[in-house]
Formats: C-alpha cells, structure tokens, sequence
C-alpha cells in the first residue's frame, strides 16, 4: 500500500468520516471513488488514523538501534541527515536529555542513532562528510 502524507489528511475536520488517501479529499460519507483525484481507495476516518499511526511507528522504530554521533548543534547536525538520507540509511535522532544525570550537559545535544547493522555503513558516509585535513 501507498505510504500516506499525514500532512494531507484534515482530521480536524468534524464533517469528514471518510479520507481520499490518494489526494486526503474528505468526505462526509463513505464513497467509492474520490470525485478529485480518482482513486478508489477511500478510507473511513477510523482506519485512517490505524494506517497513519502504524507508519508512524514503523517510521520511528528501528529494530536494533545504535548510537552513530552525538552533535552540540543543529547547524552540525544538517550535513549528517544529508549524508545519511544520500547514503539510504535510516536514523533516528533524539535529544540528549539530562533527566537522572549529576550533571547537565554544558550544550544541548542532538543524539543520532542508526541500526546496528548499519552503522559501519553510516560512519563511512560520514566520514565523507568531514571536511579533509589540510
Ligand atoms: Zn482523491
């Protein structure tokens, strides 16, 4: 099945009790074709939000995650999603929180982590990265 854009769908929309999950068009009754975009896949609001928080988990869980990097920054964090997303790897990135440590860290910090059976291919395409050592 085609991956849903949840910025598509208008849940708030009271009326809707039936999504397009081609275009997101809503519907007030459940329908057998969307009248905007065709497609007969046309979900009812209950299963809609199933299919959209099924993906959210799958998009967020990894199976064996590992630590790849920690950054201070956003601005150093840019070029590792690029060169993860180049490199077709999957990550996750969370912040470094200083809940049930003596000490906070001075930064805050952004925490990658990718699969562990990934991760020599991640660090590679970091390291490409890097800016060379003059
Ligand atoms: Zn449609």
């Amino acid at each position: 099945m085609a991956r849903l854009i949840p910025e598509r769908f208008n849940l708030e929309d009271p009326e809707a009790v039936a999504f397009c999950t081609g275009c997101g068009a809503p519907f007030a009754r459940l329908v057998e074709a969307c009248v905007t975009c065709g497609s007969e896949e046309i979900l009812p609001r209950d299963e809609l939000l199933v299919r959209l928080e099924a993906q959210q988990d799958e998009s967020r869980a990894l199976a064996e995650p590992v630590e790849l990097i920690a950054l201070p920054t956003e601005a150093e964090a840019e070029p590792v999603r690029a060169a993860l997303e180049a490199a077709g790897i999957r990550w996750t990135e969370q912040p470094d929180v200083a809940d049930g440590r003596l000490f906070a860290p001075a930064e805050p910090a952004l925490r990658f982590f990718v699969e562990t059976r990934d991760l020599e291919r991640a660090e590679a395409a970091l390291d490409e990265t890097a800016p060379p050592d003059l």
